[in-house]
């Protein structure tokens, strides 16, 4: 008798515990998928505050439940993605994941070093022009590996070309920097790799009048972003 009724508290108690998790993904709604119309209604400071919401669940560990599942069905006809983001190639920097992002809500490129080039280019205007993002955010991170190489000079293969894109932000970065604008001081080099997103951001406005007017029409927002790789933080500005 006593087996039973412990066997039934047992039974019990697993069904409930089922009927818990059944429940929670039943509560699971859709509200949260990034739609047309959601986007539609966003304006591009909007979605820049997104991003930061995002990446403070992210450095809090208070990420939103990941629904793979209906984010692939969700987007498999369509995408309506509300940004791009270009960033480093860097391990550290996992793009969706530290803005706590679902598939379909971020266009993304990543070079070595964040560097601009046409084909960059070309990708943030498909992304706005074409397809409906309003948020460009260039991100650096710091202890980057290419800034470090601008910084010394390095010469190898084709890191050469890359880091000298890099290089042409280092005057502004030394003059600007109070301290030893030495490679091997990790303060300068995260100085220099902010530096490189401005720069970066004032290419983008330069070498694209596409992406220009659509600035100037506040249409879309350009923001840069520096991840700090210890602390999992962005650090947004305003160029
Ligand atoms: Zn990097």
């Amino acid at each position: 008798m006593i087996i039973a009724l412990i066997t039934g508290l047992v039974i019990s108690s697993s069904l409930f515990g089922i009927m818990q998790i059944s429940s929670d993904s039943d509560s699971e709604n859709d509200d949260d998928l990034l739609t047309d119309e959601i986007r539609a209604n966003m304006k591009p400071a909007e979605i820049l505050q997104a991003f930061k919401d995002g990446n403070q669940r992210f450095t809090e560990g208070n990420l939103r439940r990941r629904k793979f599942v209906k984010e692939v069905s969700a987007t498999s006809e369509k995408q309506t993605p509300y940004a791009i983001v270009h960033s480093c190639i860097d391990s550290r920097v996992p793009v969706e994941t530290i803005f706590d992002a679902r598939i379909g809500e971020i266009f993304s490129t990543r070079l070595a070093g964040n560097v601009i080039n046409s084909d960059v280019l070309g990708g943030m205007e498909f992304a706005t022009s074409l397809s409906g993002a309003k948020l460009i955010l260039v991100m650096g991170h710091t202890r980057c590996g290419a800034v470090k190489g601008a910084a010394d000079s390095a010469e190898f293969g084709h890191l050469t070309a890359l880091v000298n894109k890099i290089k042409v932000a280092e005057g502004e970065a030394k003059s600007s920097f109070n301290g030893d604008a030495d490679p091997n001081n990790y303060a300068y080099v995260d100085h220099l790799a902010k530096e490189y997103v401005k720069l970066a951001i004032n290419q983008i406005r330069k070498e694209s009048p596409v992406l220009k007017e659509l600035e100037e029409k506040e249409a879309i927002l350009i923001a840069g972003g520096m991840y700090n790789i210890g602390t999992g933080k962005v650090d947004f500005f305003e160029v």
